[in-house]
């Protein structure tokens, strides 16, 4: 499922001028999404080989991908060291200029907190594998017209049975938790 209904390449540039007049976005349509949430999953193992939950997320610029990160919240002891958070803060000036044609990719739905950094980042595609039921953040997509008119694109599902994998690796029982909402 996606968050609202999926906007043509000219509502992608809704409020952002600068984006339109560089014109260096791709259609969202048109980009290799799996090749992205590969490199996500890449990330993801990282996290999981360090002893962290196996999330992985990818930022990408006009085919390049411009910022890396992964789940770190046992090996930092931080609750917030999320691989959304980790990639947002690598490249963090980049996306000053850029972030209008960027996409975030990330192998697991992102949460409220990862969420509300994206859209304040000014990232406004965003795909994912695995769907959160547990957080169901898409609910925050839909309920707030602010957070709606910002999130463009919201993609879910992308290679979602290796993300789901993945997870398992780390915990059956919690992603069981993750998948089925409860
Ligand atoms: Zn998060």
């Amino acid at each position: 499922m996606t968050g609202g209904e999926t906007p043509d390449e000219e509502e992608l540039y809704v409020g952002t001028s600068e984006g339109r007049k560089d014109g260096s976005m791709q259609p969202f349509e048109t980009i290799d999404h799996e090749k992205f949430m590969r490199e996500a999953l890449r990330e993801a193992e990282d996290a999981l080989k360090r002893g962290d939950r196996p999330i992985g997320a990818v930022i990408v610029h006009d085919g390049r991908i411009v910022g890396r990160g992964s789940n770190r919240f046992a090996t930092t002891r931080s609750h917030i060291a999320h691989a959304e958070m980790n990639a947002l803060m690598a490249c963090a000036s980049y996306l000053y200029d850029h972030s209008h044609e960027c996409v975030i990719y990330s192998t697991v739905e992102p949460c409220m907190m990862c969420l509300g950094a994206i859209i304040m980042a000014n990232i406004r595609n965003i795909v994912f594998g695995m769907y959160d039921n547990h957080l169901r953040p898409r609910d925050f997509v839909e309920m707030s017209p602010y957070v709606r008119q910002r999130v463009h694109n919201y993609l879910g599902g992308v290679l979602e049975a290796e993300c789901v994998a993945m997870y398992r690796r780390y915990s059956e029982d919690e992603a069981d938790l993750v998948l089925a909402g409860r």
